[in-house]
């Protein structure tokens, strides 16, 4: 397909005529929504890979943007695709326990493929729902139906497809005919939340990393110009959550408060949600009475208003946060992460307002301003600008206009 598009540019230059996509003034925008996980709001500035820069620098970009809690993949994923909190879109947690489904959803048990774990709309839903042409190159919910729908285009998550693979498939798709175009695409690059952990943020590995995607990222941005779609064609380039420092000097042991044989745990390491087996919430939060030094506990209904975690039955009653830095778990995962020699990299999880878990934000394209810094915003305002930007109606969520205005052309 590259070697036909090869051809048009050429007959372009020789004959004046242009059979290209973007010579069809109809032609509708189209967003790449391209999630970096775990790129933490610095490592722009810090390692200056050249396609983020320029993009930054002829585009819309944010000094930082701010996650949902918990900092997590899924959870963040999902609003961005929806504009709603976790406690309104159910996705509390890459792990959880759903009580009135009697089920658990883990990132590895293919619970990510059942309906019943989605609530909301994303926007590759609000899109088709609207006549829109969707394509997902992977997104937490995007294996899933949600309200009946499924993208038009997607593939099972496999983390051993090479990001220079996913980029081709992606520019293969926008190859289509106009009518068989999609106009949403999502695009997950995962490598640089897997550094991140293993070596800990801001190391020379995360800066390798970065090289590697921001590689990946021109391959993409080439094969849009060759396509002669770099007229119609948004990029909107996100990250989920950042990243911080943690060590096996800042552990605590679950084993330390009570007897890991007497709860369920939902989810854990930087934060643990706790289900005691014997159904007596109070005396399980009892437990963890009094103040600590290097995390709070909560009973489910009094965690801080702002962090917007309770209103969800796949909440758990009693949850652990650290401090910045420090993880919960019982003996046996420390030894068994011990043994495996982790423990010593980077983490993410704790509250959205700790700098070190703040996250990027940058748009270029058509439809974009040009070279504007923005302060800090919350992510569930990105699901409205999609919609702006492709001329949707969205769906109730979260969020609101604030974004459009700052980000989108007039
Ligand atoms: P986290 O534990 O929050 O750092 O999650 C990051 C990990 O989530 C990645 O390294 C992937 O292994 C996994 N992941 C990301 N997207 C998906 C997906 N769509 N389906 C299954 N796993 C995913
Ligand atoms: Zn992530
Ligand atoms: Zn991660």
């Amino acid at each position: 397909m590259n070697q036909i598009r090869q051809f048009l540019c050429l007959l372009v230059l020789i004959t004046g005529i242009d059979l290209r996509a973007d010579n069809n003034t109809n032609a509708k925008p189209i967003v790449i929504l391209i999630s970096i996980d775990g790129c933490r709001w610095d490592y722009v500035s810090k390692f200056a890979p050249p396609v983020l820069s320029t993009f930054a620098a002829h585009g819309v970009r944010a000094e930082s943007m701010l996650s949902c809690f918990p900092t997590k993949t899924f959870p963040n994923h999902y609003s961005i695709a929806t504009g709603l909190r976790p406690e309104n879109h159910g996705m509390i947690s890459n792990d959880m326990y759903d009580p009135a489904l009697d089920a658990v959803f883990s990132l590895r048990n293919g619970a990510a493929r059942e309906s019943r774990w989605w609530d909301g709309e994303p926007i590759w839903v609000t899109a088709s729902k609207q006549g829109l042409r969707t394509a997902c190159m992977f997104w937490p919910g995007s294996e899933a139906e949600i309200k009946g729908i499924r993208p038009d285009i997607w593939l099972p998550y496999d983390g051993r497809i090479t990001n220079s693979e996913r980029v081709q498939t992606v520019l293969s798709w926008l190859s289509h005919a106009e009518s068989d175009r999609p106009q949403i695409v999502t695009l997950y690059f995962d490598i640089i939340d897997t550094i991140g952990h293993n070596f800990g943020p801001s190391t020379p590995e995360v800066g390798q990393a970065l090289t590697e995607v921001d590689q990946a990222l021109g391959e993409l941005q080439t094969g849009v110009q060759t396509l002669g779609l770099e007229s119609w064609v948004n990029y909107i380039i996100i990250s989920d959550h950042g990243m911080t420092p943690i060590s096996t000097q800042r552990r605590i042991t679950l084993d330390d408060y009570i007897d890991p044989a007497t709860v369920q745990i939902d989810f854990r390491n930087e934060l643990i949600g706790l289900r005691p087996v014997d159904g007596d919430y109070e005396q399980l939060y009892a437990k963890f009475a009094g103040d600590h030094p290097h995390f709070k506990a909560y009973r489910r209904e009094d965690i801080p208003e702002d962090l917007h975690f309770s209103n969800h039955l796949r909440i758990p009653p009693v949850v652990l946060v650290p401090e910045l830095g420090w993880v919960i778990n019982t003996q046996v995962s420390f030894s068994y992460q011990d043994k495996r020699g982790w423990g010593n990299g980077g983490a993410h999880g704790y509250d959205p307002k700790e700098l070190d878990m703040g996250a990027i934000f940058i748009a270029a394209g058509p439809a974009i301003k040009k070279g504007a810094v923005i302060k800090p915003f919350e992510n569930i305002h990105i699901y409205d600008m999609l919609c702006t930007l492709l001329d949707l109606q969205p769906a109730p969520n979260d969020g609101d206009h604030r974004l459009s205005g700052q980000v989108l052309r007039p």
